[in-house]
């Protein structure tokens, strides 16, 4: 059977998440198909979905407007997989308030019980790189790649805190749900992107 993987293509990292998404396919040696989705009706097709980076104010605006947000949050919620990055993880958690203007009262899908304070680290030209570990997901080292990321300051009951750097939670994962603060996409790296294409190949067994 062919495993059906979408990179939400609304705004943002589409492209590079779909080079990495493909990169991480043929390294696992999978018959998986990775596309391009935006509408309700491709979204509904899919077996895991990996929301981008980008800017999520705008990507919570467009996909409440095109209908799709509503279908994301029910195939989410109904067990597909899930990998939210930078402002793919803002889109999936409950509370975002930005660290400078406070609440943007911004659509959200509402699934991943975590506060998370926007744009933690500061603006774009404090962008930084540094190694961080996942060690609980056989991922010991990582190149994380931090673009005016988030940080999550709150963890409800049952969210596993993947990774931390400087003492803020950086990638956070509960169950299908995972989420990173940072680029996994703008790394050479596959190994969380074969992660989590592994993890959509186990829900489907
Ligand atoms: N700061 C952006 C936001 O709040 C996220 C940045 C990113 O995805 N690299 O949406």
């Amino acid at each position: 059977m062919s495993l059906n993987v979408g990179i939400l293509s609304i705004q943002g990292d589409v492209q590079e998440n779909l080079v990495s998404t493909k990169s991480a396919i043929d390294e696992l040696g999978l018959d998986v198909k990775v596309s391009e989705v935006k509408t309700p009706d491709e979204i509904s097709q899919l077996d895991g979905l990996i929301i981008p980076g980008g800017e999520s104010t705008t990507i919570g605006q467009l996909s409440l407007v095109n209908g799709s947000l509503k279908i994301l949050k029910e195939k989410i919620e109904s067990g597909m997989p899930v990998l939210g990055i930078c402002a793919g993880m803002i889109m999936l958690s409950k509370t975002a308030d930005d660290r400078v203007i406070g609440k943007t009262d911004q659509p959200l899908l509402d699934i991943l019980d975590i506060k998370l304070e926007r744009n933690s680290f500061g603006r774009q030209k404090e962008s930084f790189e540094s190694d961080i570990s996942m060690n609980s997901i056989g991922i010991p080292k990582f190149n994380g790649v931090f673009i005016r990321a988030p940080s999550v300051s709150d963890v409800g009951s049952g969210v596993e805190i993947l990774s931390k750097f400087n003492e803020r939670i950086v990638a956070v994962k509960k169950g299908n749900v995972i989420g990173t603060a940072f680029h996994p996409e703008l790394t050479e790296d596959t190994s969380l992107h074969k992660y989590f294409v592994n993890l959509i190949k186990a829900s489907k067994n």
